[in-house]
């Protein structure tokens, strides 16, 4: 008997209203259903968008501390449920199960914050320049957001939306990733659990294509938060542009690691394997890139595919995994044609480089962590995002030529510098061109008090998480609030001759 999921709108669970149907898939083993969930269209967004546009005009009005409770009651009941959540994300997803209770702390984080943000969503207060009339701005909700999000972080992600948005005072309509429908669904019903009254929270599954795509279209949906590949991304922007809807988008990477040759080597090579095949590379923030000086590249290299070597594939629930299985078959498809392409391209392959079917491992979607040396910058396998545990190794001869080879491609979402020298970390510092940037740590590992998201392709909008400058930007508008209180007509300073 597979369990049944369903779509949470209005406050209540129900089908989509053609009764069809799709399925999630274990990654690690297709034989095994981990559930089937709706399978919507517009008008199941429809219904969606109208109890949200309803639900704004009561949620917009309560106090921001009031929902910050909630949002606290949200934390405990996630860190309460955090075991049996987490081992979802792991047979849902893949990952291996310490990173998928990482996903869930990440959430229970980032509730906690914005619970904390109901009491200091701050404006400014400025002196007027007449007298008798004060003059301030105040942070007000957008209303209805539509907030779309992809697998790899299957309760993570939706926090980092959901969170703010609602801290914000604003409704929502959710699409998860079909391939995780199930995290989303528990993640919904833990919310509920806290206290979030109807019509607040509507969760819709199914097809990007279809359900993702009503809700950008959707008149009464006002704003747009997504998460996923730039292709989407690039696609989701250009109708919003057309509709003058804002958006944020939070896409691809291609993060380098940098190696100088005063490295710490043995830090750089666990940097590299833990960034590189950490969710077996399925993290927007991967280092799918290792650029390493000259004077050290030989030896980073041996050590580098020693340790990746060793690394444990298989299920990710067994307590001596490292690397699990890839989301799914196409993504699989996907990371092997990349491998042919890089070989083709006249980069080495020195490890991995096929699929993994040892013993269960068959009834899964399993490759062997990849490593190329001898890859040039503008290669694909050098350029284009694979995420898959496939590394590229870059040999330079200075600092200036790793900047360059790092910011040579389209992406901008994090990079990484391993030196003892204090100016050269300074240099990477000021002329890495992404998002973030890490000194003597690998490119993953973002908290979620500072705004993330990168430059070029990697994003447009405002950026996640974080409060002002990050999230609480992305999720509030700014009001202008002018008092006069001296009972008579005051021109403004401009005005008067
Ligand atoms: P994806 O673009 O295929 O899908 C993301 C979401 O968009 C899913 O919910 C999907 O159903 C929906 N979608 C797909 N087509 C759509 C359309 N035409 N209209 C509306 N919605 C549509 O991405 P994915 O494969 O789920 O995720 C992997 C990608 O996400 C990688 O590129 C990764 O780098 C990126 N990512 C970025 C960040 C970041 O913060 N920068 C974080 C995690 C993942």
């Amino acid at each position: 008997m597979k369990n049944k999921y369903l779509n949470y709108i209005n406050g209540k669970w129900v089908k989509a209203r053609s009764g069809k149907t799709l399925d999630s898939i274990n990654p690690a083993n297709h034989d095994e259903i981990i559930g089937s969930v709706p399978s919507s269209s517009e008008e199941d967004v429809d219904d969606a968008a109208r109890a949200a546009n309803e639900a704004f005009k009561s949620w917009r009005l309560v106090p921001p501390p009031r929902r910050g409770e909630i949002l606290f009651r949200a934390a405990e009941l996630l860190k309460k449920h955090k075991e049996s959540l987490g081992e979802i994300v792991c047979r849902e997803m893949g990952k291996v199960l310490p990173e998928a209770l990482g996903d869930v702390q990440e959430a229970i984080d980032m509730a906690y914050y914005m619970a904390g943000e109901g009491r200091r969503l701050s404006g400014e207060t400025v002196p007027s320049e007449l007298p008798d009339k004060d003059a301030k701005s105040v942070r007000v909700p957008v209303g209805v957001f539509g907030l779309i999000t992809p697998w790899n972080f299957p309760i993570a992600i939706p926090s980092w939306k959901i969170f703010p948005a609602l801290i914000a005072g604003n409704t929502v309509v959710f699409k998860p990733s079909s391939d995780t429908p199930v995290c989303a669904t528990k993640f919904v019903e833990v919310l509920i659990e806290a206290g979030i009254p109807k019509g607040v929270l509507n969760l819709v599954h199914g097809e990007g294509s279809r359900v993702g795509s009503a809700i950008v279209k959707h008149p009464d949906i006002q704003a747009i938060s997504f998460t996923g590949s730039s292709a989407t991304g690039i696609q989701l922007e250009t109708v919003c542009g057309s509709l003058h809807k804002p958006i944020s988008s939070e896409t691809g990477g291609k993060n380098p690691i940098i190696v100088m040759e005063d490295a710490d080597l043995n830090l750089a090579v666990e940097g590299a394997v833990w960034g590189g095949f950490g969710t077996t590379g399925q993290r927007c923030t991967a280092a799918s890139r290792v650029i390493v000086h000259q004077a050290v590249h030989d030896r980073f290299v041996k050590q580098f595919k020693e340790e990746a070597s060793r690394l444990r594939i298989g299920d990710g629930l067994k307590k001596t995994t490292q690397v699990g299985p890839v989301i799914n078959r196409s993504q699989y498809e996907k990371i092997l044609a990349y491998i042919d392409i890089g070989k083709k391209e006249g980069a080495e392959l020195i490890l991995g480089g096929k699929p993994y079917r040892k013993g269960e491992c068959a009834r899964g979607s399993f490759i062997e962590p990849t490593i190329f040396i001898k890859v040039k910058p503008e290669m694909r396998i050098a350029r284009e995002e694979i995420f898959g545990p496939v590394v590229s190794v870059l040999k330079v001869k200075n600092l200036e030529e790793a900047i360059q080879a790092a910011n040579q491609v389209d992406y901008g979402l994090s990079s990484a510098i391993y030196t003892r020298n204090v100016n050269d970390s300074a240099i990477a510092e000021r002329d890495l061109d992404t998002g973030i940037v890490y000194i003597n740590a690998s490119t993953i590992g973002a908290e979620i008090q500072l705004p993330f998201g990168g430059t070029k392709k990697t994003g447009f909008g405002p950026r996640e998480a974080g409060g002002r400058g990050g999230a609480l930007d992305n999720y509030t508008k700014w009001k202008v609030i002018y008092r006069d209180f001296s009972g008579k007509l005051q021109k403004a300073q401009i005005d008067k001759e």
